[in-house]
């Protein structure tokens, strides 16, 4: 045991803790006992004194107490005669540390002075379980607290791509000699969020109770331990949290004492200065303090040491590749090339074909490459993947493909929206410049189908078409196949099955989203349905496909089942308690972002509008499809909003609680005539055949003045039908 760790550790925790006691002083003169004290979104209290003391501190008193027996855990600075054999009263003190360091914080929140400014602040308990579920599959290894500031700008940004190469989380913060490696990532532009794995924390060290804090409470959650199982949590985080402390920089007594904490957790710490190590094999599961000096060698190191068990993907391709860059945003400024949306045409059609026909890893570029468009520019882009194997049904085909989205965002500065003839692709300049090029699509899917897919999927072979005239063809052939998936369940009703089925393929973007998927209304992606679930559940029972028993019916009308609700509380981590499956204003069903069109109602006309992803124009809500997608996105309810799959408009169980399809009043010209076969055919059920013809459109106008006198010169039916709100 090293004397200098000892008394720095020591000498940082008395400091901390008597920063804690004037502050305590202070906020008991000025806000008083009784004020209120809570960090945002928990059901832990202070989560670190809650877990290992059992306490609940709520408000400024009950902290008088705590800071007492925090005092107790401090020991002497150890003299120079002193050695100390042992890490005892290290450990003590980082406790004391951490204590400290949480009820600093709580009361800052009493201040208002957190978070700070470009950072997370206290990482809210849904954070906590929806990234535990990336724990829990294996998508995120562990995760790494970074302290300090590396030499440079640059190391911080190579560190940092070290680690998410690894799909490692990674909270940076705190300071050396005035620098945060938060301000060094921002100054290389390097995205930070929960999204791409970086989540800056706060620029001092007293922040960094926020990772252990949210550490710790995973052994609450997760290991399902109770308040004050000290041992058993501390144990936890050893076991089962791959986390460890990275400290760049020269360290201050406040670094090693929050680092003994740390420790004590057993969690390590890296560090990249000539420090003394402590590599007894005791507390932790390897050495405690450990440095390493050469940045190449860091990231490896700070793995081995922990026993990070990581995956790194051996995808031949020339940029990074894993789950931390699927959220990645490729910007309009920063983008070399895109493919879809409005820009050009795009479609990916993945097809089953015979073992013979397909030659495993063959890919093909045929036509110009990237280079060939402009910079900033758009080419046509068609993606033909064919799968060949033992087990393979023709049933798989489109939850194969509907792979593709993850697939392809995983490659760092690569963005994919959407799916099938409207998926839309950007390549960042960055990646371009590293030497990213269409084969590269094709390498990643061969890789990941026979990865992810391997019990299914024998050989792939890809072909990437980028001539219009390649495109168009691929995109018929691709048309007559979509009609044929999406015609395999006509005929079906919600009410001739058991179970439903949830699919929760977009909680990467989207955490606390799912779709139900029923015979009669198929996921929001256009690109689900409910035979999609039932296969995707046969080739994976522990997907993200579950069948969900409807169990009793409480609502007929609005789709409102005990069964459906129990699993959307479940996957939705708590957030929701109900969806109702036929009704667009009584808690509706929530929207990720991959939305074929988007519902919205209209007051004045007592009706909704629907428009499709593709329809760039005003409508006549006020807001683009864009502006509209920003707004109904993400996983939250909006009662009047909502994203939908186009077929959906057809079905009988089109908002059937609020009259169906009856209902709306206005689409765009393009999305009337894809729909216009199969919803004569139900406008004549409804005994309304000319219904179509009476939807406004933008050749009718785009705001509701323009829509209104149309809509009761044509004796629209839902200007009778009962009022909407
Ligand atoms: Fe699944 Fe819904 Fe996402 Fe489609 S939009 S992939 S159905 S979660
Ligand atoms: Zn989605």
């Amino acid at each position: 045991m090293s004397k200098i760790v000892a008394t720095a550790a020591i000498r940082g925790a008395h400091k901390i803790v008597g920063e804690c006691e004037s502050f305590l002083d202070r906020a008991i003169r000025e806000k008083g006992k009784e004020a209120k004290v809570e960090f945002p979104e928990t059901a832990y209290f202070l989560p670190m004194i809650y877990a290992l003391l059992g306490e609940e501190v709520k408000q400024v008193g009950d902290m008088g107490p705590i800071l007492q027996y925090t005092k107790g855990l401090l020991h002497e600075v150890p003299s120079d005669a002193v050695w100390l054999p042992y890490l005892g009263h290290t450990l003590d003190a980082g406790i004391a540390t951490l204590f400290a360091e949480e009820m600093i914080m709580a009361l800052r929140y009493l201040y208002g002075t957190e978070p700070q400014k470009d950072c997370n602040g206290f990482f809210t308990d849904t954070i906590m379980r929806t990234l535990g579920i990336q724990l829990v599959d294996g998508r995120m290894p562990g995760f790494a607290a970074i302290l300090g500031a590396a030499p440079d700008s640059k190391t911080a940004v190579k560190i940092v791509r070290e680690l998410q190469k690894r799909s490692i989380l990674i909270f940076a913060g705190s300071s050396t000699n005035g620098t945060s490696i938060i301000d060094q990532l921002i100054a290389e532009n390097v995205q930070m969020g929960w999204e791409p794995y970086v989540v800056p924390y706060g620029r001092d060290t007293v922040s960094a109770i926020y990772p252990l804090d949210w550490a710790v409470r995973s052994a609450l959650t997760f290991g399902g331990l109770r308040k004050g199982q000290a041992r058993e949590c501390l144990m936890y985080c050893k076991d089962r949290v791959f986390a460890f402390g990275l400290a760049l920089g020269e360290l201050d007594d406040l670094k090693y004492a929050t680092g003994a904490g740390a420790i004590n957790m057993g969690f390590p710490i890296i560090a990249d200065t000539e420090i003394p190590e402590i590599r007894p094999t005791g507390i932790t599961t390897y050495e405690h303090l450990v440095k390493e000096l050469d940045y190449d060698k860091i990231v490896p190191t700070c793995i081995q040491i922990r026993g990070v068990k990581v995956k790194v993907q051996e995808i031949d391709i020339p940029v990074p590749y894993s789950a931390a860059f699927e959220g990645e945003v490729v910007r309009k400024e920063s983008m070399r090339v895109q493919m879809g949306q409005k820009y050009s045409k795009a479609v990916e059609y993945l097809r089953m074909r015979d073992l013979d026909d397909v030659v495993d890893g063959q890919v093909d570029v045929v036509g110009p490459d990237i280079d060939a468009a402009e910079a900033g520019g758009a080419m046509p882009l068609a993606i033909l993947v064919d799968v060949a194997g033992r087990k393979m049904q023709k049933d798989f085909e489109p939850i194969l493909e509907r792979r593709f989205h993850s697939y392809i965002n995983m490659a760092m500065g690569v963005q994919h929206i959407g799916q099938r003839n409207i998926c839309w692709y950007r390549v960042g300049t960055e990646t371009f410049e590293k030497g990213f090029r269409l084969k590269d699509f094709g390498r990643i899917l061969h890789y990941k189908l026979h990865e992810e897919c391997g019990k299914i999927v024998d050989k792939v072979a890809v072909k990437v078409f980028t001539k219009l005239e390649d495109v168009d063809r691929v995109l018929g052939d691709a048309a007559v196949a979509f009609r044929e998936r999406d015609a395999r369940v006509e005929g079906m009703t919600d009410e001739s099955v058991g179970n439903f089925y949830t699919c929760t393929l977009c909680q990467s973007f989207a955490p606390n989203h799912l779709c139900i998927i029923s015979p009669e209304r198929l996921g929001l992606c256009g690109a689900y349905n409910w035979l999609d679930g039932k296969a995707s559940f046969e080739i994976n029972p522990r997907g993200h496909n579950q069948p969900v028993p409807k169990g009793e019916t409480m609502d007929a009308a609005k789709g409102i089942f005990t069964g459906v609700n129990e699993a959307v509380k479940l996957h939705s981590h708590g957030h929701l308690e109900q969806f109702t499956i036929y009704s667009l204003m009584d808690t509706p069903m929530t929207s990720c972002g991959c939305f074929e069109a988007i519902m919205a109602i209209i007051p004045e006309a007592n009706g909704v509008m629907v428009v499709n992803r593709e329809y760039p124009d005003m409508t006549p809500v006020g807001m683009k499809f864009t502006t509209l997608a920003g707004a109904v996105g993400g996983g939250q309810q909006t009662p009047g909003f909502l994203g939908i799959g186009r077929l959906y408009i057809t079905s009988r169980k089109f908002i059937s609680a609020e009259g169906g399809m009856k209902r709306i009043v206005w689409m765009p010209k393009m999305l009337k005539e894809d729909v216009r076969a199969r919803f004569e055919k139900r406008a004549q059920e409804e005994g309304i055949p000319d219904l179509l013809d009476k939807i406004a459109d933008e050749s009718v106008g785009s705001t509701t003045e323009e829509i209104l006198p149309f809509l009761q010169k044509v004796g629209h039916p839902a200007l009778s039908l009962p009022a909407l709100m």
